[in-house]
Parts: structure tokens; C-alpha cells; sequence
């Protein structure tokens, strides 16, 4: 008797929580340019177009919600929730934008957030603030802040500027709050995760796999996040997102 609760308590002890109340998984993807590459920049920071519509017909067809994270709450009441990021703001984003307007019905609503680098709005391959009013206004984009002008965020003298202005300046164009921020470079601290709980709800790191509710302190804000590559195949989204 006292063996069998031994071996139990021991099974406690060295499984991980996960599988032992199993939890659910919510993945986060990122990316960055929505684009066929040609020759700027690594090519693996772009996904085509068309790569790009063949995943969200997958997420579409196999019963996920896209969520952004003002719906951070409804993850434990739909199905299959999916959060999708997009990061520095450049203007071939728009043609994710236009991919999720073509595959928007009454069943099926994708929806996205696009991290965005205050300093960097307007510059020649950027998002104009007019491009983030009418994204934002669409229903389909949320956008959030990537900080002002995308320093490592554990180094920077400005931190606490990084941090507010971005917010200030995203709030004043879309007239909405922002709430999240992407770590530049994926890069935090305890010192960065401390002030960025002043001013936001969520932090989002590049930590592979998908978020896992721990209930350990601070979780908000390290969140995980998967990058979608040139390279990956639909076979590996498919593993990607997969959730059980
Ligand atoms: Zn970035």
C-alpha cells in the first residue's frame, strides 16, 4: 500500500504539471513580412502570400477562433483559440489584412495583431498611421505596440519611453487601447517585465511552443510565441498548431 502511494507521489513529483492536469494549448504565431522574398533581408522573416492564405484556409477548416487579445478572456470558452502576430509593422502586412478580408464569412472571422515600431511608421516599406487607422477600424487587425524604435529592451537607457510613448502615439492614431507589446528581438528581463506591467496587459516573447496557463506569476507577460518561416511546409503549421 504505502509502495503504491510512494509511486504515486513520485509520478507527481516528476511529470511536469501539464500531464498531470492536463491543460489546454494555445498557440501564438509570429510573423513578420507577408511577401514573396526577393533578396531583402533573411529570407526566412517572409511567408508568401500565398503560403500565407493555405495556412488560415487550414486554421478555417479545422475549427480554430482566431482570437486578438483584447479576447485574451474568451480562450477558455472557444474552440481551438489561435493568436496570430505579426511583428515591425511593415506594409506587406497588408497582404495578410487582405487574405483574412477574402476569407472573412459569417462562420469564419481571422482576425490578427500587428506589433508596431512607433519611429518606424511611414518610413518607405512601413505601415502609414492612415494604413493603421483603416486595419484597426476594419475589425479584423488589432494593433499593438513593438516599442518606438525596437532597441533591446534589457540594455536601453530609455526603457521607460520605449515602453509609454509607443503606447501614447498607437493610442492617439487608432483611438483604441493598446494593451500588449512584443519585446524587440524577443529580449526581457525581470527589470523590462516589471515596467511593462505598468503599461500593459500582455508581453509577448519569442519563446517557442504554445502558452500553457501555469498560474505562475507574471505569465502574462512571457508569453511563448512559434515563428512561421519561408521553410515551413503546411505539414509542419499543421504540427505547429496542433493542440492535442
Ligand atoms: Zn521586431
Amino acid at each position: 500500500m504505502y509502495k503504491l502511494l510512494f509511486f504515486f507521489l513520485v509520478l507527481l513529483l516528476i511529470l511536469p504539471p501539464t500531464e498531470v492536469f492536463a491543460q489546454k494549448k494555445v498557440p501564438i504565431l509570429v510573423y513578420h513580412s507577408i511577401a514573396k522574398f526577393e533578396g531583402h533581408g533573411q529570407k526566412e522573416l517572409y511567408v508568401t502570400p500565398e503560403n500565407f492564405e493555405k495556412q488560415m484556409v487550414y486554421l478555417r477548416d479545422h475549427g480554430y477562433t482566431l482570437l486578438t487579445f483584447e479576447q485574451w478572456h474568451e480562450v477558455d470558452r472557444v474552440k481551438k483559440p489561435i493568436f496570430l502576430t505579426f511583428d515591425d509593422g511593415y506594409k506587406n502586412n497588408l497582404n495578410a489584412f487582405k487574405v483574412f478580408q477574402k476569407l472573412h464569412t459569417k462562420q469564419f472571422k481571422p482576425t490578427g495583431t500587428f506589433f508596431i515600431i512607433t519611429d518606424f511608421i511611414s518610413r518607405t516599406n512601413r505601415l502609414s498611421a492612415d494604413d493603421l487607422k483603416a486595419i484597426s477600424n476594419s475589425g479584423l487587425i488589432s494593433i499593438q505596440s513593438h516599442s518606438v524604435t525596437h532597441p533591446d529592451l534589457t540594455i536601453t537607457e530609455n526603457l521607460d519611453a520605449e515602453l509609454k510613448d509607443s503606447k501614447r502615439v498607437l493610442e492617439k492614431i487608432v483611438g483604441k487601447p493598446i494593451i500588449a507589446i512584443s519585446y524587440p528581438f524577443g529580449n526581457f528581463n525581470q527589470r523590462v517585465v516589471n515596467e511593462t506591467k505598468k503599461y500593459y496587459l500582455f508581453g509577448l516573447t519569442t519563446t517557442p511552443g504554445p502558452y500553457i496557463k501555469q498560474g505562475i506569476e507574471n505569465e502574462h507577460y512571457l508569453l511563448p510565441r512559434t515563428y512561421i518561416k519561408y521553410s515551413t511546409t503546411l505539414e509542419d503549421f499543421a504540427k505547429i498548431v496542433k493542440i492535442d
